[in-house]
Formats: C-alpha cells, sequence, structure tokens
C-alpha cells in the first residue's frame, strides 16, 4: 500500500490494523486453551467406491468456540500453523482419529473402515513425527493400516529425502498416505515418482467444472492416467452432482468424496443414515 502510494509519502499504522493484530492475537489465545475446553471436534466425511459404499472417513477439524460459534480450520489451521499450535492441535487429532478407529474395529460391519487424517507440513516436518505416530497408534491400539495420513504438495518445498524416509518409516507399519488437493500445488512429476504414495486426492476446483470446463475435464482424464501408471488409487474430492459422479466413473475414478454423499457430520450422524442403507451412503437430494 505503501508503495502503490509512491515515494515521499508516509504510511501511518491505520487502527483497522491495530483491530486485525488485536482480534488475531484474541483468537491466538483462544485456540490455546481450545484442547484443554474441549471444543476442538472432528466431523467425517465418507469415502466411497463405485458402488457408493462406505470404505471409510476423512476427519475434517472443526472448533466450537464459545462465542464465535462453529469456527471452521480455514479460519484457524493457518494460524494454528503460524504459533506453533498444529502441533498440539494435530496430535489431539491423530488420537481422536485413532480412537474412532478403535471403536470401528471392535464391530464386523465397521472394522475394515480407513479413517484419513489431514497432517500439515509443519507437523510432518518435526523431527519426532514418525514416533508420535506410531506412539499414538500404539497407546490407542489402532490398527496402522487403517489409518491414511493426508500430505498437501506444499510440504513438497522442505526436503524430499527427509520426506521419503518418514513415509517410508510409516508405511513399514501399513500407515497409507495421500496427495491432497493434486494439481494444485507444486508438486513436480519427479517428486510423484520418487514418494511412496498411496493416493492422489483430485482437488475439488477440478471436480467442480467438470461438465462445463473441457480444460477441468481434460485435467481429471490426465491426472487419472497419471495415477493409473503409476499405480496409485485416486480419491475425487467434492462431489457434489450425479453428472460429476458420473463423469468420473466414466473416466476410471473408483472413489468419491463430497456433498452428493455426504456433508462432513459428527461420526454418530454419519453413521446413522448409512447404517439404514446397509452400508451403501444415500446419495442426498439435488
Ligand atoms: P481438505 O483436506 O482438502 O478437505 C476437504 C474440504 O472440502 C473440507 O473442508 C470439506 O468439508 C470440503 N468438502 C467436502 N466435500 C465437498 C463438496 O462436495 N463441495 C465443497 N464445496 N466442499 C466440500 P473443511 O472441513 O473446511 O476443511 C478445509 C481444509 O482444512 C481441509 O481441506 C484441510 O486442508 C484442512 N483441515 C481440516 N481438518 C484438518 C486437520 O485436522 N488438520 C490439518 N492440518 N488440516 C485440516
Ligand atoms: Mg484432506
Ligand atoms: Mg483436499
Ligand atoms: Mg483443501
Amino acid at each position: 500500500q505503501a508503495k502503490a502510494a509512491g515515494r515521499n509519502t508516509i504510511c501511518f499504522f491505520q487502527p483497522e490494523m491495530q483491530e486485525a493484530v488485536t482480534a488475531r492475537s484474541a483468537l491466538e489465545a483462544d485456540l490455546r486453551s481450545a484442547i484443554g475446553n474441549h471444543e476442538l471436534l472432528l466431523f467425517f466425511q465418507p469415502v466411497v467406491n463405485e458402488q457408493s459404499r462406505l470404505t471409510g472417513a476423512e476427519v475434517l477439524l472443526r472448533w466450537q468456540h464459545p462465542v464465535r460459534g462453529m469456527v471452521m480450520p480455514g479460519e484457524f489451521i493457518p494460524l494454528a500453523e503460524q504459533t506453533g499450535l498444529i502441533l498440539p492441535v494435530g496430535n489431539w487429532v491423530l488420537e481422536t482419529a485413532c480412537e474412532q478407529l478403535v471403536r470401528w474395529g471392535a464391530q464386523p460391519a465397521t472394522r475394515e473402515l480407513t479413517l484419513a487424517v489431514n497432517v500439515s507440513a509443519r507437523q510432518f516436518r518435526q523431527v519426532d513425527f514418525v514416533a508420535t505416530v506410531l506412539g499414538v497408534l500404539e497407546r490407542t491400539g489402532a490398527r496402522p493400516d487403517r489409518l491414511k495420513i493426508e500430505l498437501t504438495e506444499s510440504l513438497l518445498l522442505s526436503d524430499v529425502e527427509d520426506i521419503i524416509g518418514k513415509m517410508t518409516a510409516l508405511k513399514a507399519h501399513g500407515v497409507g498416505f495421500s496427495l491432497d488437493d493434486f494439481g494444485t500445488g507444486y508438486s513436480s512429476l519427479s517428486y510423484l515418482k520418487r514418494l511412496p504414495l498411496d493416493q492422489l486426492k483430485i482437488d475439488q476446483s477440478f471436480v467442480r467444472d467438470v461438465l462445463t470446463d473441457p480444460n477441468d475435464a481434460a485435467i481429471v482424464r490426465t491426472i487419472l492416467a497419471l495415477a493409473e501408471s503409476l499405480d496409485l488409487a485416486v480419491v475425487a474430492e467434492g462431489v457434489e452432482t450425479a453428472g460429476q459422479l458420473d463423469f468420473l466413473r466414466r473416466s476410471g475414478c473408483r472413489a468419491f468424496q463430497g456433498y452428493y454423499f455426504s456433508r462432513p457430520a459428527p461420526v454418530e450422524a454419519m453413521m446413522a443414515g448409512i447404517g439404514a442403507a446397509g452400508g451403501v451412503v444415500p446419495a442426498m437430494a439435488g
């Protein structure tokens, strides 16, 4: 702003700037106590196969703030990353997700379900990340091969050898890895070849207009072809309509996630809708 005003001008510190700083530090202070106050909760969104059968879910963090109401991850994850609070928050998510895996593991109808957890780059970069995950798995008794870790391409800005080492160590225990929001970030094809990934998640921005934008349709087909040749599974994110689902199926995609099946919800609500249909996730109206 000061630059845009040109030379010989002084940029005064505006009152709004002070307000923004104050609001941010208030949110930071609140986030600091959110875990202890039991204000964090996990929502679950189904992942389904070609037959619309539930194969697992992704856990999505929510913050039930006493005054602000439900705060979405887009509003506090970046702050958590900047302040380092993502470390205790991320551990809480991992632990709580694994506890759910244990509950599912105890019932024949749900024992094969997988759970995907988003891990931010800052969390993954911790030297003790592998030990932390293995510790949580051991403490909770969750099956490592039911846990999937979702990483984003922003992680690839750091030391790739280190990333490969950590992934390999966890994969040796059965933990799976997905590359989230694929196609929106920094990954080059050479990284894709080297990383011991199991799955790509097609970003919802490509799925949104897949029926009307030929470029998006081409990108989706290309990701599916690439995944096929690299022997990676694919999940399409952000499926909202029968038309999008139909296109994706015809293009060879075999796993889906999106509002068409279910919005993220507390686990009881998610399972209630599915139990009634015997494992098939009913499409929502619209
Ligand atoms: P993501 O991992 O790519 O998760 C998918 C996001 O798309 C979720 O937003 C989900 O609610 C939303 N979504 C799902 N289906 C549809 C659909 O059909 N249409 C549209 N328009 N959106 C759909 P949410 O829950 O707000 O999370 C946003 C992002 O926050 C996540 O993107 C993830 O990057 C991050 N996040 C969420 N939970 C955690 C967490 O526990 N730890 C970390 N590090 N990041 C998290
Ligand atoms: Mg994700
Ligand atoms: Mg995503
Ligand atoms: Mg995203």
